[in-house]
């Protein structure tokens, strides 16, 4: 798998002033290595964000946890099912991975999200301390279909991205990108 398949958006760490400027050689290999099971868990959060149209329990969100190369959970957006409007795939994740692991620290574990999370799972990102996040598409993509604007910050109008150690991979994956086209005949918003 080719390294240029990922950007990293950011990869500073919280205690260093220093950018982390990865080696090339060694970046190429890992990303190389982490390529396939990044792709093998983004696909999870993709079909779960089509499994919860085609339930009419939210909107096309996917996001799954993983701890130490293995699903901790799958989810997806609850929003309709709960009438709650913070029941975003990430939320709903991050809430049932610390009750899984019985935790409120997900220090160890990685989530994997359909789309880029908005400011509101962001901050829970964060504030869970998970130590990596791989989404697919751009939230644009799902403000082109209707979804609010503020959404389009999460990641890149925020300090936070700025101010942790969370590792943030943005998936070059096509499949995430169109789940909102393939959905958006099947809930109105
Ligand atoms: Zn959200």
């Amino acid at each position: 798998m080719m390294s240029g398949e990922y950007t990293i958006i950011d990869n500073q760490k919280v205690s260093g002033s220093v950018p982390f400027v990865p080696d090339p050689v060694h970046a190429t290999v890992e990303f190389a290595a982490s390529s396939d099971k990044d792709h093998k868990y983004l696909s999870q959060a993709v079909e779960e964000a089509y499994i919860g149209v085609e339930c009419g329990d939210g909107g096309p969100f996917g996001a799954v946890i993983v701890h130490k190369n293995e699903i901790v959970v799958s989810c997806h957006n609850m929003v309709f099912k709960y009438k709650d409007p913070t029941a975003h795939a990430e939320i709903v994740a991050i809430r049932e991975a610390c009750k899984k692991l019985n935790e409120i620290k997900l220090s160890e574990c990685e989530i994997y999200a359909s789309c880029e999370p908005c400011p509101m799972c962001f901050g829970a990102i964060h504030l869970s301390r998970l130590k990596r996040l791989v989404y697919g598409a751009k939230a644009e993509a799902a403000v082109a279909i209707g979804f609010n604007s503020c959404i389009a910050n999460g990641v890149k109008g925020t300090e936070l991205c700025h101010k942790s150690n969370l590792e943030i991979v943005k998936l070059d994956a096509s499949i995430a990108e169109q789940v909102f086209q393939n959905t958006k005949e099947k809930f109105s918003l």
